[in-house]
């Protein structure tokens, strides 16, 4: 684990930095950092179910997203650092409390250490675990999670460079989104649920439609018909966008989506023949973004 850490490639982001030392662009150190972990009920209902997901959320992230839905974890870093041990501990304390799986969100740049945590409790440990990230990835860091992850939930938020650089500072992201996903299909393979109608392994694409871009949404549901088999994911288009954190900065995404944005996204996903999700317009409540308090965190 130290090595990677020690001139940390981890992420497109590529900084080399010494973890050991100091933090990353995304904030990440050498321990784990997390703000929260407990059963969230408001996943895909393949994933929260009945009982809920038992969601572990990571502080930082690489991706520098100026609405971000979580900032005060991803940009503010909020959060406690963790051992590797205490890790592993919530994990299957998550499990006790009745969980339907380990949902690792923002866990990019803490991959080496979620390995060590599910190395020790791999024996104990029987529900699947999913990897919840913002899409930006390298291929060889998933590689990593051969054998540990069973579902990957990325999102693929844009497709013009001009959009993520502008909104991520990402021109890139497309780019290594759409291979991600493609890495990600290999290793989980199809989506398959058990007789509940759980997740137990597969992929999820997410899509989270922006104010004033409903053309990007569309280009990026034409990408991802283009890239990627139908049978081999499914697709959740989200419409919980609320103006947080720097959104004020651009007036084109300091609002919600209108119905009429949402709707002609949602007619071509129908068009194009995804299966999966579509969140009704009336049910984007705040409710999705949780308050970060390190419940689950301390011991
Ligand atoms: S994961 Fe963090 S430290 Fe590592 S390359 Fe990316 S931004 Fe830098």
């Amino acid at each position: 684990m130290s090595n990677i850490l020690n001139c940390c490639t981890l992420c497109p982001r590529e900084c080399r930095t010494d973890r050991e030392n100091s933090s990353g662009i995304c904030g990440g150190g050498f321990l784990p950092r997390a703000a929260k972990a407990y059963l969230h009920m408001w996943e895909e209902p393949c994933i929260s179910g009945t009982r809920g997901s038992g969601t572990v959320f990571f502080s930082g992230c690489s991706l520098k997203c100026c609405f971000c839905q979580n900032y005060k974890i991803s940009a503010e870093n909020f959060g406690k650092e963790i051992s590797v041990h205490r890790l592993s501990e919530i994990f299957l304390e998550l499990q006790d409390m009745g969980a339907h799986n380990i949902n690792l969100v923002s866990p990019t740049h803490y991959v080496p250490q979620i390995i060590s945590a599910l190395d020790k409790c791999r024996d104990r440990l029987h529900i699947p675990v999913a990897y919840n990230s913002g899409g930006y990835e390298k291929t060889e860091t998933l590689e990593l999670l051969r054998g540990y992850v069973d579902i990957f939930m990325p999102d693929i938020k844009y497709f013009s460079p001009e959009l993520s650089e502008k909104y991520s500072s990402a021109p890139d992201y497309f780019e290594y989104a759409s291979r991600a996903v493609s890495k990600m299909i290999g290793l989980a393979g199809k989506p398959e649920m058990d007789e509940n109608g759980i997740m137990k392994k597969g992929v999820i694409i997410r899509h989270m439609v922006l104010p004033s871009h409903r053309r990007d949404s569309e280009a990026v549901l034409r990408e991802i018909n283009r890239l990627f088999d139908k049978e081999s994911f499914l697709l959740s288009l989200m419409s919980q966008y609320t103006p947080f954190y720097k959104s004020s900065e651009h007036k084109e995404i300091n609002r919600r989506i209108s119905t009429y944005e949402y709707e002609k996204v949602a007619e071509l996903a129908a068009g194009l023949g995804f299966k999966g999700y579509m969140q009704e317009r009336s049910s984007a409540k705040e409710e999705y973004t949780p308050d970060f308090d390190l419940i689950g965190i301390d011991k």
